[in-house]
């Protein structure tokens, strides 16, 4: 079996969508199990239906405008009187059923339950206009298959439980499914962690033992920058699995940095391909591939924090010392990505993805000076050629740290 993931861009409009069918006829899908996003921005869309539902906003009004926009993608692709409209609609008042009926006053919960419905709407679409092409595919729910913990927006998937129920599917066949969610013990709807399709793909991959996964995306393949901050990029052909981690550590956005580990304990080579152009060659990341052209990987990760803490008494940050604010940063589900230290001082560039940083703050001010550059770039360079290299942008250097073959500059 196969595996084949499209994102929101590769489903963004009508017209996106038959190029699925287009990419399929050139790929073949006989024996292909398929992960479909929400389409374009769906999800940020559906997060605004959440902060409104906490904020006592007009969520209707969201859902609505949310669904007129799907029902215009499903006009361009069925005749009036297909079943799609009313599986549509239906998934709509679901949602707000859900929100008008429950009171819970957990946010993550709520964020799951609502931002799911991007998924199960847009593999409604897809499934059904594919089969009206002659591509014929089951749909299938995949919170019927991935198991999680009830760790809502960032579960974690019981890889050996969802495994047996992907036994229990028949071989051979073209499904078709959901990216990004799971369900917890008590069935209630979990995710994955934002841009976690990738993941699920490799999950399904991995579960099925699949002899490939295929990422299609609207680039070539991976590149060694990223063309929205870098001129002239070039496609990488060859990358290890290895080194596809390591540049998703520093946050190459190709590659979602869970994707890796399922792919490589089975030893499943990887593609990352292009939906515009199903024939190129696209990107192998495999076991052992050497990355190919050698050529230096540039990754820029904005919205970023430096924060610098002080001893108070001039005493030396010890081993101590870091190991309670690794906890802290830890518990506060704050994500660093850079780290040095001095004898008195440590540097932490931190993202802060759960909007905890100030708590951070706070605790740690109890003991130590802290002073934190909030809205700052990290910008890694792997393999890099020059160790005088300038990060893009022209805001102050704060920080540079090299470390063998990879280059780090903190700029504001
Ligand atoms: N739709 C989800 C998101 O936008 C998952 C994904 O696209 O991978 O984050
Ligand atoms: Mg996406």
């Amino acid at each position: 079996m196969k595996v084949f993931k499209f994102g929101g861009a590769s489903v963004k409009d009508a017209a996106a969508v038959k190029n699925i069918a287009e990419v399929l006829k050139t790929a073949g899908c006989n024996d292909v199990f398929m992960v479909v996003s929400a389409m374009g921005k769906t999800t940020n869309a559906l997060e605004d239906v959440v902060r409104l539902y906490f904020e006592n906003g007009d969520f209707e009004l969201r859902i609505s405008e949310i669904q007129n926009a799907h029902l215009e993608i499903v006009k361009c692709l069925f005749e009036t009187g297909h079943p799609i409209y009313d599986e549509v609609l239906n998934l709509f008042a679901d949602l707000n059923l859900f929100l008008k009926k429950n009171r819970s006053p957990n946010y993550d919960f709520v964020y799951d339950q609502t931002v799911s419905f991007g998924e199960m709407v847009s593999t409604k679409i897809v499934s059904h206009y594919l089969n009206l092409t002659g591509i014929e595919n089951q749909w299938l729910d995949v919170r019927d298959l991935i198991k999680t913990d009830d760790s809502y927006r960032e579960a974690k998937v019981d890889m050996e439980l969802s495994r047996k129920n992907f036994k229990k599917l028949g071989k051979g066949k073209f499904y078709l499914t959901q990216g990004f969610l799971g369900s917890d013990p008590n069935y209630f709807t979990t995710t994955l962690g934002r841009e976690g399709s990738d993941y699920t793909a490799a999950i399904i991959a991995y579960c099925t033992d699949a002899e490939s996964m295929t990422i299609w995306k609207d680039v070539e393949g991976v590149l060694n920058a990223d063309p929205r901050y870098f001129e002239n990029p070039v496609l990488l052909k060859n990358i290890s699995y290895q080194e596809a981690i390591e540049l998703a550590y520093y946050g190459a956005s190709v590659i979602h940095p869970k994707t890796m580990k399922p792919l490589r304990q089975k030893e499943i080579p990887f593609f990352v391909k292009s939906f515009l152009n199903p024939n190129g060659e696209g990107t192998r990341i495999e076991n052992g591939l050497k990355l190919e052209p050698d050529v230096p990987c540039y990754i820029l990760k904005k919205n970023q924090n430096l924060l610098t803490l002080t001893t108070l008494d001039f005493s030396f940050i010890t081993e101590d010392k870091i190991s309670r604010i690794l906890n802290l940063l830890h518990q506060l589900k704050l994500k660093v990505n850079l780290m040095q230290n001095s004898a008195i001082t440590l540097s932490l560039c931190v993202e802060d993805k759960f909007i905890q940083l100030d708590k951070f703050i706070d605790e740690v001010s109890l003991g130590f000076k802290i002073e934190c550059e909030k809205d700052v770039s990290l910008y890694t360079v792997r393999n890099f050629e020059n160790k005088t290299e300038t990060a893009p942008g022209d805001g102050k250097e704060l920080l540079r740290q090299i470390i063998k073959n990879t280059l780090q500059i903190i700029r504001k």
